[in-house]
């Protein structure tokens, strides 16, 4: 496998946002859907559109069929592309299987915040596996 170096880039404001959307949820998982562009191995977001868990679960998440359609349409204003799913979740920021399976449904870039410690990773499938990206928080 030919290693590959992707990025995500947030302004410091969305991981912020991020931030306080996970922490006020606890414990409830929080999810967000980020809207932006995507340029060769580097995905730049534009917004991060908050959206409720509907489980209101604490070991899962899934966002409404409305939300969903309502972000995407949210995109299409901006003239970018739904280009990740956020979620906070109780366990180290890696994707669990569950979040496997759904990312090979979504295979868009999984960005995880380990809760309660708020350690971030972002992962995108690549050969059908989660394979780590880095994230780079620019300045506003
Ligand atoms: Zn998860």
């Amino acid at each position: 496998m030919i290693p590959r170096s992707g990025n995500i880039h947030l302004t410091a404001e969305q991981m912020n946002i991020l931030d306080e959307q996970a922490k006020s949820a606890w414990p409830i998982e929080a999810c967000a859907i980020l809207i932006g562009r995507t340029n060769k191995e580097t995905v730049i977001i534009n917004e991060v559109y908050l959206v409720a868990n509907s489980d209101k679960s604490s070991i899962s998440f899934k966002i409404s069929a409305q939300d969903t359609i309502r972000a995407y349409d949210r995109a299409d204003e901006l003239e970018s592309e739904v280009v990740g799913v956020f979620h906070s979740h109780p366990a180290p920021p890696f994707p669990s299987s569950t979040d496997l399976q759904f990312m090979r449904q979504n295979p868009v870039v999984w960005v995880i915040m380990s809760m309660p410690s708020g350690v971030v990773k972002a992962h995108r499938l690549t050969d059908n596996n989660a394979e780590e990206i880095g994230i780079r928080v620019t300045s506003n």
